[in-house]
């Protein structure tokens, strides 16, 4: 029997049954843990095959030496850079995410942010909630006709850049690193884009290359009317620069859904501006985006189940010595 282990997962998908089904086709259980620190992870998923994992900080090098059977830790999402990914290489184990479940959710609220900043939907709704008749300021730009700056060209920059392209904008895309892309946009350099755009959206993983990819260096090179967008992850963006940008008046409108710190503090200067709009991290979620996540992940540790490996693994590196294929192997 192989063990799945599902850790701190926010409870809403109990009692698991689609996924204890799949699992048992595949000779293997499903057990729901709470681990609040390294040792309590260690103790209860030490005969884990595979770990399910949301937010937990604990899947440390020193935890996953711990665990002799583990060979694959799946993220419940697709950003993963909460894991030590080269130490888990270094130990033979997979680790994967749920890659494209929520593509289309995170790229619609990236254009709802630009549109509601644009059209400042969020501003306007207070003012006719409180009764204020055409009350200033003066509306942000449209997005026709404007330049859209689209930072990552990913599954979700792409789709964003398609959709952006859709309602009249000229798109502009950086990615060093994807060589091709079928998203509508003129290529250009990371400066050459933060100059150009009236709405620049951010969708990079969060790296050692990419941490405050946006800081006081960068932010400076924006028109001061530009409005930034980012659904990524809350570190690409300096929180210190940005506010400094806003309070100079440097930076036109800022829309957040992901911030350095989660949930985001009650005193946290983002709060309070009218240029300001923040989301708590609600980018991914729509009913059909939790169905897919499942899919995702169970179909992905039914898949390494079967035959030691599965598509969505982020570091293949990890193939010459990978525990699943030893496993099957053996
Ligand atoms: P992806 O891997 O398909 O695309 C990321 C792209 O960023 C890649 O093409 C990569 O080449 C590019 N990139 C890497 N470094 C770069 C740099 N320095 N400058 C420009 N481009 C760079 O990922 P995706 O599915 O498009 O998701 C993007 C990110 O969105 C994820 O890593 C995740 O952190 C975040 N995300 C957030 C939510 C949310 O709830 N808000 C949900 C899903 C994903």
């Amino acid at each position: 029997m192989s063990s799945v282990v599902q850790v701190e997962y926010v409870g809403d998908l109990a009692p698991y049954d689609e996924e204890k089904a799949a699992l048992a086709e595949v000779g293997a259980d499903l057990t729901v843990v709470r681990a609040a620190d390294a040792d309590a992870l260690v103790e209860a998923a030490h005969d884990a095959d595979v770990i399910w994992l949301e937010w937990t900080p604990h899947l440390t090098r020193d935890v996953m030496a711990r665990l002799p059977r583990l060979g694959l830790g799946i993220r419940w999402g697709v950003g993963y850079d909460q894991f030590d990914v080269a130490a888990a290489t270094e130990l033979g184990i997979a680790i994967a995410n749920a890659p494209s479940y929520c593509t289309e959710d995170v790229a619609e609220h990236a254009l709802a942010l630009m549109l509601a900043l644009s059209r400042q939907v969020v501003l306007r709704d207070r003012q006719g909630q409180q009764g204020l008749w055409r009350h200033g300021p003066v509306p942000q730009r449209r997005l026709a006709g404007s330049t859209v700056g689209v930072v990552g060209l990913g599954r979700i920059g792409s789709r964003v850049a398609r959709i952006a392209s859709a309602f009249g904008a000229d798109v502009l895309g950086h990615d060093p690193i994807a060589t091709t892309t079928e998203a509508p946009v003129r290529r250009v350099g990371f400066e050459e884009l933060l100059r150009e755009a009236d709405f620049i959206s951010v969708h990079v993983p969060l790296s050692d290359s990419t941490r405050h990819l946006f800081d006081t260096d960068t932010l400076a090179l924006l028109k001061p009317h530009a409005a930034l967008v980012n659904t990524s992850r809350g570190a690409v963006v300096s929180q210190a620069a940005l506010v400094a940008a806003l309070e100079a008046g440097r930076i036109g409108g800022v829309a957040l859904d992901v911030f350095e710190q989660e949930p985001l503090p009650a005193d946290n200067p983002l709060r309070g501006r009218d240029n300001v709009i923040l989301t708590p991290h609600e980018g991914a979620n729509s009913p059909q985006a939790m169905r897919d996540l499942r899919r995702e992940v169970c179909g992905a540790t039914v898949e390494w189940l079967r035959t030691g490996w599965t598509g969505s693994i982020v570091n293949p590196q990890v193939r010459p010595h990978a525990r699943g294929l030893a496993r099957q192997a053996g």
